[in-house]
């Protein structure tokens, strides 16, 4: 048997357009699901008064009801539908109801009602070296967390009557003006602190100390902030946590320099090396990297080994590890290493001689930026 429409409502059979919407507008936040989280009894009660407005709320409909009453909306030709209204018509339906003066509450198809409170954020710094950043990394941090103290209870804010939201009225030249604002007793969330246990705060939160494991990808950047949520703080009442920010701090590496995705190693090598050629080992990102010299190497040159730098944050690939040749001019010589340089000052085969293909400076930085 279905139940009676204005008994749902709670209004009598003479009650006006403007009694039954006022009815129905007390229920529906009464029974607001983002109130009554999971409580199936109030859903189930919301979209009864949804339904009972719906008809009872158009004087046609409300008209026929009174006639014929339930029967008048079954089978094909009646109210199609009825019974069976799900949460998005309710909300819709909301528009109407909370309209106007309600600009918060549903408007844009936004899920009207109270609003559950969003606690603060939490923020971080979390340092990373070059290695961990190259490879990615799960770092489990401490956080400071505000939460609801075991025990705390909470009743129906009294300024806003649990609504979240009072009306401002303004005198404009365009007549008087209604909007609504957050209630600054209850802060939106439509309650108030009942009882708390001694250890909390005024506002029934404690803080507890929580290890969050965070996952960070391989690529991230000085600076970068990453958002791990609902790991800030609480806040009272049925809110939704904040979340934890977390700001990447990178640390200086020993050898490496970075500059995007490119890594930047300056290698020394001596005079006879350079002349001679020479095999070195290179401090890479995960481990020594042997790169081979030709004779004759010019100081300034710069070898790229591909892929060897720090993957990209959006996964397309790694950067490079450029190696920057510089060739050490010994600063003392015994006598005879000064008599052979003397010797061969004239020497052509001492005198530069720069090729073609062998870039200036300015170019091959050029070449590496573009
Ligand atoms: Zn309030």
């Amino acid at each position: 048997m279905k139940k009676d429409f204005y008994d749902i409502l709670g209004v009598s059979k003479n009650a006006d357009t403007a009694a039954i919407k006022k009815a129905y507008r007390k229920k529906a936040i009464e029974f607001h699901p983002d109130k009554n989280p999971g409580d199936k009894a109030a859903e189930e009660k919301f979209k009864e008064a949804a339904e009972a407005y719906e008809v009872l709320g158009d004087p046609e409909k409300k008209a026929k009801y009174d006639q014929y009453g339930h029967q008048a909306f079954d089978g094909s030709g009646g109210f199609g539908g009825h019974g069976h209204m799900n949460m998005d018509d309710i909300f819709s339906q909301f528009g109407d109801i909370f309209g106007g003066g309600f600009g918060g509450f549903g408007g844009g198809g936004s899920r009207g009602g109270v609003r559950r409170a969003k606690g603060s954020n939490l923020r971080i710094k979390v340092k990373l070296t070059l290695e961990e950043i190259a490879n990615g990394v799960e770092k489990k941090v401490k956080v400071k967390r505000k939460v609801q103290a075991p025990g705390v209870s909470y009743k129906t804010c009294s300024t806003c009557n649990g609504q979240g939201q009072v009306m401002r009225v303004t005198n404009t030249i365009l007549g008087r003006m209604q909007s609504a604002t957050t209630c600054p007793a209850c802060g939106g969330s439509g309650q108030i602190l009942d009882k708390k246990p001694a250890n909390a705060d005024a506002q029934g939160m404690i803080v507890e100390d929580e290890t969050v494991s965070i996952k960070i990808p391989a690529g991230v950047v000085d600076g970068m902030q990453l958002k791990v949520s609902n790991k800030g703080n609480d806040a009272p009442g049925n809110s939704i946590p904040g979340d934890l920010i977390v700001a990447i701090e990178e640390l200086e590496h020993e050898f490496l320099k970075r500059e995007g995705e490119n890594l930047h190693y300056d290698l020394y090598v001596s005079f006879p090396e350079a002349i001679l050629g020479v095999s070195k080992d290179i401090e890479a990102i995960n481990g020594k990297v042997r790169i081979k010299l030709e004779e004759g190497i010019q100081s300034g040159k710069i070898l790229r080994l591909k892929g060897k730098g720090i993957p990209s944050i959006n996964g397309y690939g790694n950067g490079d590890l450029l190696v920057h040749v510089n060739v050490w001019t010994p600063k003392t010589l015994n006598k005879e290493q000064k008599q052979f340089f003397e010797k061969n000052l004239e020497d052509e085969n001492f005198s530069p001689n720069p090729e073609k293909s062998d870039k200036s400076f300015f170019e091959k930085v050029k070449d590496m930026f573009s």
